[in-house]
């Protein structure tokens, strides 16, 4: 799950060179696009020791009241508000802690996270902290969905490669999911997690039943994404994304393939897909092409799997793809 490195102006928001004319009165004015620039730099104050031990230390830091021994983490108190503001000291924290609550979890992100998407969010107690940090939830094992993060999950606290100081410097996954020599490690970064193993869900032997299901419901998607590739407004939805995906069901798997506004599904095997589908019933991703339910409710709900998280983002083009074909067709009706 290694990050890009950004600018903090992503490129997709930084508007072309362009104008436009608007009228008003019967008059044509023109409009140009232009800029301002407006960046600062924020301190980051008395937490600067917390942010700095996460970048340079890989460490995480709380405070110690010298009185009561409470441990804030992080240490956003230099005085105690307990003890008549006696002082408090920097401490070390374990990396490994256990959540406070279930986390929700972000599927729908603002712009501002679109690139970290699905995430958790919740709230661990760090071993030797008194207080809850609120942190970020992954998991290795594909995509983020309800039950497998909850209260009382023991997660471990990982750091991301390039770190700059901030909070997203950081995040957890569930230990489960870890060896023991990682769990007990300090300061673990994510290239040492294995990313590349999620657990794909196993189906049960298929029926003669499934398999005749399973032949109809190519058939039906294949002709739905011939569709799909003449409808301009369709080609809309994938325009620039190139995905190969490998989709696995209860009858056999097959292949789909986003390539720029094209839309394909072949019956192959694909070698190195770039991730893979698993649903065991291929009704469930027919009916979300055909605009009966969305793709990303169904993975939600944990009907339809994907290996890998961020991957997320091209389930909702998916499902953009099943709507603007719809809209077109109802347009092309209405006319
Ligand atoms: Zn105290």
């Amino acid at each position: 799950m290694p990050e890009k490195r950004q600018k903090l102006i992503p490129d997709e928001f930084i508007p072309e060179i362009r104008s436009r004319v608007i009228t008003l009165d019967n008059q044509d004015y023109l409009l140009q696009n232009d800029t301002m620039y407006t960046f600062y730099e924020r301190s980051m104050g008395e937490l600067s020791p917390f942010f700095l031990a996460i970048k340079n230390e890989k460490k995480i830091l709380g405070c110690k009241c010298s009185k009561c021994g409470i441990v804030r983490v992080p240490p956003m108190m230099t005085h105690c508000p307990d003890c008549e503001f006696a002082p408090t000291g920097l401490v070390e924290v374990s990396q490994v802690g256990k959540m406070n609550t279930t986390p929700p979890i972000t599927y729908f992100a603002t712009s501002l996270f679109l690139d970290k998407a699905p995430f958790g969010r919740g709230r661990v107690i760090l071993e030797g902290a008194d207080t809850a940090l609120s942190v970020m939830l992954y998991t290795t094992t594909g995509i983020l969905v309800p039950g497998l993060i909850k209260k009382g999950t023991e997660v471990k606290i990982i750091f991301r490669d390039e770190r700059v100081g901030q909070i997203s410097d950081i995040y957890c996954v569930p230990t489960s999911e870890l060896t023991p020599e990682q769990v007990t490690k300090k300061g673990l970064q994510e290239s040492e997690l294995n990313w590349a193993k999620p657990k794909e869900p196993q189906f049960p032997k298929p029926t003669d039943n499934d398999t005749a299901n399973f032949k109809q419901c190519l058939k039906e998607m294949q002709a739905l994404a011939v569709k799909m590739s003449q409808s301009k407004r369709a080609r809309k939805a994938i325009e620039g994304w190139r995905r190969n995906i490998t989709v696995r069901t209860k009858a056999g798997e097959f292949a789909i393939y986003i390539n720029n506004g094209d839309f394909r599904i072949e019956e192959k095997k694909l070698s190195s897909p770039d991730f893979i589908m698993a649903c065991e019933d291929p009704k469930t991703l027919l009916d979300g092409l055909m605009y009966k339910g969305a793709i990303t409710d169904s993975v939600i709900m944990k009907r339809l799997w994907i290996s890998k998280n961020l991957e997320f983002n091209t389930i909702f083009k998916l499902d953009r793809l099943a709507r603007f074909l719809v809209m077109e067709q109802k347009e092309k009706t209405a006319k």
